[in-house]
């Protein structure tokens, strides 16, 4: 169902909202409710009550009246006889709790076993449920020019009313239930049209790439004021943000590029000057050879680093061509063994396999994961490269049985500068080599993974259209 997406997530505002609302509401519309049938049931009630009292205060009256014609006690039920009906009963009793008079319908034995035993009647009108019916009862005490007549009942059936206003009060309660749920769903229906925008913003925020973070438009549909307000702010602030993300990249590809040729020119003179450098102590020869390689370390970084700031303004362009896959990696794994003694074997099941890539660039991939498989493996252990064609794409595998990298660091080797634990790393390595890779591997088209064990090795698949 739509509610669903809530998710039951007990910090949303969307459920606070409107398990908020709904509360209120539910509160109001109860209240109201039973306001109502308290009002329904005073209203009912308090007209049987205004008829009761008046004969009440009116009997004695009567009685009086009646009395100057006959005795007092058959004046008694002459009033009671006068003013009683189908529906009022009256009865008297003496002090002795004697029925001194009553009125005709209490010759039927049900009711008058039901009323004429009743004690402790209150004075002013009160509903009581006598054996499933409801009476209205009261009793006041009797006197006639100065003589007691002890106390003098009157009833009144309100069954039939009473009745009626549970029915009402049902009906009431059912309405309220049905009428709260169709406004619970309503409002949660409503808050989740209203936060929409909210939720939009943040589904665009996430699709934006650092790159494109100047281009960002939240185009939201009639949005209110303030959801509107804040998508401004919030495309200003990305505006600035990609002013600042630019400036950074143009400084970091510039100083990159200004700090290369020097460090460059220093490497070429160390290098000369250990070759040509015969009268040169130990002490010397091993200083030089640290400067040497240290500034070439340096050198590979800032071309890593200007690459990277390439890619990122898209200024790297890709010279795609059609390749022989078997052809590219047979030339690599020769390349590598100019450098390593590491045993390298290429397995390749289909050897016409072409894809459309940079030579150059795909060959700085595959040296780069392979000097990774070399790097990071003994030397006793062979790296496997394997090509072969699955759903028409062409995978390379690079398969190393080395140490390999713990599950939850394998998503995070792509990023930039991370490098796992400085123990592991003692091979040297910038922490670069990946994000390059991968970035190389997008650009072409291509997309790169990783499937590694601890202690068993690491492979790295690529994927490539094939032509
Ligand atoms: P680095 O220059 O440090 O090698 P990379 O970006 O190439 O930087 O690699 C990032 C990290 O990934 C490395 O520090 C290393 O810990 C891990 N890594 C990369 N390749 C392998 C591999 N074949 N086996 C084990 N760990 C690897």
């Amino acid at each position: 169902m739509k509610l669903l997406w809530y998710k039951l997530d007990p910090a949303s505002l969307k459920l606070r909202l409107t398990v908020g609302i709904a509360l209120f509401s539910t509160l109001g519309l109860c209240g109201l409710a039973s306001w109502t049938s308290m009002r329904m049931q005073q209203i009912l009630v308090s007209t049987h009550k205004d008829n009761i009292k008046y004969i009440a205060e009116r009997f004695p009256h009567d009685v009086k009246i009646y009395s100057d014609m006959v005795s007092l006690e058959e004046g008694v039920q002459k009033a009671v006889d006068n003013l009683s009906n189908d529906n009022i009963i009256m009865w008297a009793k003496s002090d002795r709790n004697v029925v001194t008079a009553r009125s005709q319908i209490l010759q039927n034995t049900k009711i008058a076993q039901v009323l004429l035993p009743l004690k402790n009647v209150p004075p002013i009108p009160q509903v009581k449920d006598l054996e499933g019916r409801y009476w209205l009862l009261c009793a006041t005490p009797l006197q006639v020019k100065g003589v007691n007549l002890g106390k003098f009942y009157i009833a009144q059936d309100i069954t039939e009313d009473q009745k009626m206003l549970l029915r009402l009060l049902r009906s009431l309660t059912l309405a309220t239930i049905i009428v709260t749920a169709i406004m619970i769903t309503a409002i949660a229906f409503y808050i989740n049209r209203s936060l929409r925008p909210l939720k939009r913003i943040s589904q665009l925020t996430s699709d934006i790439s650092a790159e494109r973070l100047g281009e960002a438009h939240f185009n939201l549909e009639n949005p209110p004021s303030e959801v509107k307000e804040l998508a401004e702010t919030f495309e200003k602030m990305l505006l600035r943000l990609s002013q600042s993300w630019e400036h950074q990249r143009q400084l970091l590809s510039n100083v990159s590029h200004e700090l290369r040729t020097p460090l460059t020119i220093i490497c070429g003179y160390l290098e000369s000057t250990l070759r040509r450098g015969p009268n040169l102590t130990e002490i010397q020869r091993e200083a030089l050879t640290t400067a040497a390689s240290e500034a070439d370390r340096t050198v590979q970084l800032l071309q890593d680093l200007l690459d990277l700031a390439r890619a990122d303004s898209g200024a790297m362009h890709f010279q795609l061509e059609k390749i022989d896959v078997h052809e590219l990696i047979t030339e690599v794994v020769a390349m590598t063994k100019q450098y390593s003694n590491h045993q390298i074997i290429f397995e390749s099941n289909k050897s016409n396999l072409e894809i459309a890539v940079d030579k150059n660039r795909c060959k700085q991939v595959l040296l780069n994961l392979i000097d990774n498989a070399i790097k990071y493996s003994a030397s006793e252990y062979p790296i496997t490269i394997k090509s072969y064609l699955q759903d028409s794409l062409v995978i390379i595998e690079i398969c190393d049985r080395g140490v390999g990298i713990p599950l939850q660091q394998q998503a995070r080797i792509f990023e930039r500068f991370h490098r796992l634990d400085e123990a592991r790393n003692r091979a040297g390595g910038t922490g670069l080599g990946l994000s390059i890779v991968k970035t190389l591997v997008e650009g072409m088209g291509g997309k790169i993974s990783v499937q590694s064990q601890l202690e068993k090795g690491s492979t790295f698949t690529l994927k490539f259209p094939g032509v």
